[in-house]
Order: structure tokens, then sequence, then C-alpha cells
């Protein structure tokens, strides 16, 4: 069997955490099975769906790599929705409603009262033609519900194990609103259906839509696919994500948090699963690595200092070659590959490369505690050219000359040509600053331009 797997975002927001964690678990499952994903766009919501939230998702999964194999609009699909939902009405599944939300809402409220569950009662299904007339004659348009059949539905989830509900306690779904418009419910399962989906991954929000679609999809004469619903992200302390938390877009995490794509990856496609969270600087292990047999049920928290810190440690190893084009778009062009990796090992974002380029560029904050020692150390520069050595026999010689050593002696020359009491190693700086910069900065003659 070919795996065919479907991410399905509603345009009408950024993704978040949430959904992009179900993304990349949905991707990851479709290329270690060498399946199929599909994009799917379910902006069936005219009113709240939005061109300009379509555009980002694609350029969110673009960012991160999870490029897909097709992608599918829902608008773009309604003559199908309009089919199935003629086949449903022919057959009895589906039946027109005409309580006002008022209504049901009372309906709910003494089924409580009672100790009931507040499932809807079906007491459409008792109007004849004569009464459906009169309440059309008021003004009222019907709303439609699935009629379900009373009887258990099992399936065995990829995550959550066996599960099962019973027909019976359950409300008998809306799938067209009383303004005409389908529902997702209806526009999904023929998706679901028409597009051969293999495997539907989402969160377990969608436990119980799952147990009336695999209904729909039967009535529909459809094959129901497997299911896999992931557990929701928690916060560290085990509850809920926050709305600040819940709500954290890629956007956010690219663009003002400067998050390395490989940094989220390798978050979000090991959490909650047995296997541990490492920094990862290509997806391939992930693919390879990826069974839902690993997926625990219970709720994984999200910790975003745990996100920092990988996102460190991916940037400590980064070669240049992979730095490279995101050092270009932050405008830092001019770094070459010696200087990235004097910078990395002291990089907790990207853009801190800045820091170190304005340091080793000037202008600088300038320090001259000890002026003798620091001419002293001047005159005893090497002559260009300048390479990786040079510190080494630079400092020998001022050791040698002012019997100063250890913090005695790095401490005032780096805080003369840094600025900063701590910092990338300055053998790996010094060449990148040069000599004239040098002498300036131990001399305390102006700066010369930047530094
Ligand atoms: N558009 C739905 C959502 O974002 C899709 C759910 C599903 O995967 O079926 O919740």
């Amino acid at each position: 069997m070919t795996v065919r797997v479907r991410f399905a975002p509603s345009p009408t927001g950024l993704l978040h955490i949430g959904n992009v964690r179900t993304a990349l678990v949905t991707w990851l499952f479709a290329r270690n099975q060498s399946g199929h994903f599909l994009l799917r766009l379910d902006d069936t919501d005219t009113e709240r769906s939005e061109e300009a939230y379509a555009n980002a998702i694609q350029e969110d999964l673009t960012w991160l790599g999870l490029e897909w194999d097709e992608l599918a609009r829902q608008s773009e699909r309604t003559a199908r929705y309009d089919a199935a939902i003629a086949d449903l009405k022919q057959s009895g599944r589906l039946y027109p409603c005409y309580e006002t939300p008022e209504e049901l809402s009372l309906k709910r409220k003494s089924a409580l009262q009672q100790g009931k569950p507040p499932i809807y009662d079906r007491s459409a299904l008792n109007l004849d033609d004569i009464e459906k007339a009169r309440l059309e004659e008021e003004g009222r348009r019907p709303h439609w519900r699935f009629l379900l059949t009373h009887k258990p539905i099992e399936w065995d989830d990829l995550v959550r194990g066996p599960v099962r509900f019973n027909g019976a306690d359950m409300s008998d779904p809306v799938l067209i609103r009383a303004d005409g418009r389908p529902l997702y419910h209806i526009s999904s399962v023929v998706d679901d259906i028409g597009f051969g989906i293999s495997h539907v991954v989402r969160g377990e929000d969608h436990v119980a839509n799952t147990a009336a679609h695999i209904q729909m999809i039967e009535a529909l004469g459809g094959t129901p696919p497997a299911f896999a619903h992931l557990p929701l992200l928690a916060d560290a302390a085990g509850k809920g994500l926050s709305k600040r938390l819940g709500s954290l877009s890629i956007v956010d995490l690219r663009d003002n948090g400067g998050i390395e794509p490989m940094a989220l990856i390798s978050l979000l496609g090991r959490l909650g699963t047995s296997d541990p969270i490492e920094p990862f600087d290509h997806i391939q292990p992930l693919i390879d690595g990826f069974d839902f047999a690993k997926f625990a049920r219970a709720t994984p928290k999200f910790d975003p200092a745990e996100l920092d810190r990988l996102n460190a440690r991916i940037l400590h190893g980064l070669s240049f070659d992979a730095a490279w084009p995101r050092l270009a778009a932050l405008g830092f062009d001019q770094i070459d590959e010696a200087f990235w990796l004097a910078v990395r090992p002291n990089l907790n974002l990207m853009v801190d490369v800045g820091h170190w380029w304005a340091i080793a560029r000037g202008p600088i904050e300038r320090h001259r505690d000890d002026p003798d020692f620091l001419d002293t150390a001047a005159d005893l520069l090497p002559e260009d050219p300048w390479g990786p050595e040079t510190w080494k026999t630079w400092t020998d010689r001022v050791k040698q000359e002012t019997g100063a050593k250890g913090k005695a002696l790095f401490l005032p020359l780096r805080r003369a040509l840094t600025g900063q009491d701590h910092g990338p190693e300055l053998a790996a700086l010094l060449p990148l600053m040069g000599r004239d910069r040098t002498v300036r900065r131990l001399t305390g003659a102006p700066p010369k331009g930047q530094g």
C-alpha cells in the first residue's frame, strides 16, 4: 500500500508550534514510508480564510524544509462536496433541523440538569412535511445533521491504541450550516476519500470527530483510513499551552527569535517520543528513525528554553557552507569562513554574529587600564602578514618582555582589543581585526573609519 497523507491547515491564521508539529510528524512519516504528502488548504470558510495566511503557511513549511508533493485548496473543490451532500440526503443520512442556537442551548442545559449527557435529541426527525413548511414560512432555514448509526465505532489508533466510541453517545454532527455552507466535516471526509488518504495524522482534539468521520466515510462508500492522534503539547509545568506559547508562530520564532529551522525540527520531531532530543543539522536521521510506535500517549512538554539550547548547539557545529545562506540573508555577507569559525562557539542565535562582527570591525568601547603595558605590547606586535600563529608569537613576546602571565597578561589585551572580558578565541579574531586596528586599540589612537 502506498502511504498517502495530508496536512490540512485552515488559512485563518499563522502556523504555530502545535500545528507545525502535526505537519512535521505527518511529513516524517510520509518520507519514512516513501509516501505522498498533500498540503490541503482548508479554506472553505471564506469569511476567515485569507490569501496572506495561505502564503505564509507555504513560506513556513518551505523554510522548515517540509516540501509537499501536491497542493489542494478546498475552495476549488466545492462541486465534490455538493455531490456528496446530495448523496447523503438521498440515502436519508442527512436531515434538516430548524432549532435556533438559543433553543439548542436550552435543550443542552435541561439535559444536563436531568443528569443526562447533552446529546442532540433528534426531535427534528419527527417533523412532518407540513411542520417543516410552516417553519420555513416563519423564515427559518434548516441546518443539516448527519444521522449516526447507534453502534460501536472502533479503530486501532497508531498513537492511542484501541479507541472505542458508541454512536448512541454522540450528537449527530451538523454538516451544513443554516446559511447553506458545508462545514469542515463533510469537506474533510470527501477529500480524505477523494485523495485516497491512507493515514490521517492530527491532534487528539479531533478524536471525537474521527468517530463521526468513520461513519460518514462508510456512508459515502469509502474505506476509513488509519488514524494517528497526537497528544496536544503542554508547557514546561505540564499545563495546556498558554495563549502566548500556544500561539507562538513560526514567523515569530524565525523573524523575531532568530531560531534555526533545524532547532525547531530537532525538538518537534522527537518531542513526546521515546527517542532523546538532540540537535540535528540535517533532517534525514529523523526520517530514518521515525516510527509511530515511539510516540507516547502522555502530554509532551514544550519548553522554549530547550529550543534555545538546541539552537545554540546547532550553531556551534554549523559548517560555514551551511551557515552562509543564513548569514547572507541577515546582511552579513562580508563574513568569511575564518570569522565564522572564530565566533560560532559564542553564538546563541545567528544574529549574535552581528555583535562579534561589530567588535572585530568597531567601533568598540575603549579600555586602557594600564597604558604603559599596552604601549609595550603594541611595540611587540609582529609584522604582517598575520595568521593563526600571530597571537601566540605576540603574547609570548609580551610575556617575556613584561613578565606578565596568565590573566594579568591576557585580560588587559582582551579588554583593549574587544572592549569585553569574554568572547571568541583571540587567536582567531586577531588576524580578522588586522594590524592597523589592533595598534590603534592598544595605543588609544583615534579610530580610523569604523574602528
Ligand atoms: N483544518 C482542520 C484543522 O486545522 C484539519 C483537521 C484535520 O486534520 O482533519 O483543524
